[in-house]
């Protein structure tokens, strides 16, 4: 028998999505610890800008009017995942978000509204263009947190450029933020940062514990009840990255320092089956002058070109879709890193990019950099980027012909509803005719890897025969993800870490 220095009913390691897990389980009347690894509570999901759940058919939609349905939400979901992961785990997945805002919603501290979001596959069938499968957390005042505040992770702002902490809790933190207000009201739960779980604690097969790092002791924690792993991925693993093929590397992932995938070992360690392990949700990524390429969406504007000064994609896709098909470009060679956005100076020397998630910072810190350049003419720009002018002046007409007809008929830019999203409904073909011209490089970014540990329905993590491991589950991007090999729609990764936690938590409560 293991001699154990704390004992409880659950416990949580890492408190993203896990504190839905967390949540639940104290106000099921378990006692509950959450071991955060790092300073800070929230996670990736702390640096969300809007914390968005991809819902279907939520009381909150519904309130809004939504005439969705969930078999539509359920045949759009099969369509687009596949038989990539099991269809029960794409069914709970699809048809818990409701409940799971359903259960929130009764207590005061939460509270959602809806933001409109097209879904990422706009000519699958069912695809609900009109965004109405999404859901935001409300804002909330900073203060509201009291000690807490101090504890909040993000934004990114602020960890990554040293911006001042905001008032009001938007996105991602006004989620976090409000778990840990509901968290705080129960006595029966507790939350510790700089405490990462190293190993689980296995007897007769079953999970009983874990050990976890706090102040350079080990600490053994019994869980009579599980332990929920809800560490998020392992984008900051540059080795695990590369032992299991994920491409990208450390420096351009979105997720913070925490994400090493201990989780993910210790779950492996303790005989559970893996899928999806070389998966992230990606991005393109405008590269800062710190080297970093940072997730970018919203270009109101440019055109993206290869090192043959020739356009390669439909630059307005849906940021994952984006993402996958550069890194096939990038895998077979049609692409090379950087890539450039090519743009003129309707809106002046700085990148067209409404969401860059990092602010940009000086021009001159980019331009110092290599990273941004600028020219009278396309021909001079060409020389400055190492493209061939001939190539880019070609590209550059072509496109403004196409931007003339309307239509892209090179790569399908604005033909579904995703596209058009940032353009007030129009195409987002705009010409590059206005010298000067730029070049804003790019590389590839992820929000995160999304492979990790089998689970079933009640996220309870499967061994390698199938078999649920007693005591052990995993949600969020420590679990194997629901989504399999595609990006649904925006609220898929937060949507199924509140969901999987929470449903990990209430298997507790009756196990
Ligand atoms: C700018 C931005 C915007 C985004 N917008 C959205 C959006 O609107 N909707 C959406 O669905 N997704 C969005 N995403 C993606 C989403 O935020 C993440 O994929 C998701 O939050 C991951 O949640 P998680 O709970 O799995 O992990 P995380 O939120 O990353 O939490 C994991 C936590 O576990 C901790 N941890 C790690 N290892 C251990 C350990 N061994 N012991 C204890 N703790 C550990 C980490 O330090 C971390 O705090 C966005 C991402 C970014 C960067």
């Amino acid at each position: 028998m293991h001699t154990w220095n704390e004992e409880v009913d659950v416990l949580v390691a890492g408190s993203g999505g896990g504190l839905a897990g967390a949540y639940t389980a104290a106000r099921e009347g378990l006692s509950v610890a959450v071991v955060e690894a790092t300073d800070k509570f929230g996670g990736t999901t702390a640096y969300s800008g809007g914390g968005g759940m991809w819902f279907p058919c939520n009381p909150v939609l519904k309130r809004a009017g939504t005439d969705d349905t969930i078999d539509d939400a359920l045949t759009y979901f099969h369509a687009v995942v596949g038989d990539r992961t099991p269809k029960a785990l794409q069914d709970t997945y699809v048809r818990g978000g409701a409940e799971v805002i359903e259960y929130l919603e009764q207590d005061w501290n939460f509270a959602f509204e809806m933001l409109p979001w097209p879904d990422y596959f706009g000519k699958a069938p069912k695809a609900r263009l009109d965004g109405q499968r999404h859901t935001m957390p409300t804002p909330l005042p900073a203060a509201e947190l009291g000690e807490l505040r101090q504890s909040l992770r993000g934004p990114l702002d602020t960890d990554r450029l040293g911006a001042p902490l905001p008032d009001v809790l938007i996105g991602g933190q006004a989620l976090i933020g409000r778990f840990l207000k509901a968290i705080s009201q129960f006595p029966n739960a507790t939350l510790h940062l700089n405490s990462p779980l190293t190993e689980l604690v296995i007897e007769a097969g079953a999970v009983v514990g874990a050990i976890v790092e706090r102040d350079g002791q080990r600490v053994a924690i019994r869980a009579r009840k599980g332990v929920l792993l809800a560490a998020g991925g392992f984008e900051q693993n540059d080795e695990l990255r590369q032992r299991y093929g994920v491409p990208g590397a450390a420096r351009d992932t979105m997720g913070p320092w925490g994400n090493q995938g201990r989780a993910h070992l210790a779950g492996i360690a303790a005989g559970a089956d893996t899928d999806l392990m070389d998966q992230a949700w990606w991005s393109p990524g405008l590269t800062h002058p710190d080297g970093r390429s940072a997730f970018a969406l919203w270009f109101t504007g440019g055109i993206f070109v290869n090192q043959d000064g020739k356009r390669f994609v439909n630059e307005s896709a849906p940021y994952d879709r984006l993402g996958r098909n550069i890194i096939a470009q990038l895998n077979d060679g049609t692409a090379t890193l950087p890539y450039w956005m090519i743009y003129d100076d309707k809106e002046g020397e700085v990148p067209p990019v409404k969401a860059t998630n990092v602010s940009m910072v000086e021009t001159e810190k980019y331009v110092a950099a290599g990273l941004w350049h600028t020219a009278d003419t396309l021909a001079e720009l060409a020389e400055k980027i190492g493209v061939p002018a001939e190539n880019l002046i070609a590209t550059v007409e072509r496109f403004n012909k196409m931007v003339a007809d309307g239509v892209d008929t090179d790569f399908g830019r604005g033909d579904e509803a995703y596209d058009r999203a940032f353009s007030n409904g129009e195409p987002p073909l705009v010409s590059i005719d206005q010298g000067p011209f730029h070049a804003a490089a790019f590389g590839i970014s992820d929000l995160g890897t999304k492979g990790g540990l089998r689970t079933d329905t009640a996220a309870r993590v499967l061994d390698k025969d199938g078999n649920p491991i007693r005591g052990l589950y995993a949600a969020g991007n420590t679990m194997a993800a629901v989504s399999g090999t595609v990006y649904p729609g925006g609220g898929n990764p937060i949507g199924a870490s509140v969901l999987f936690s929470h449903l990990a938590a209430l298997d507790m409560a009756v196990s």
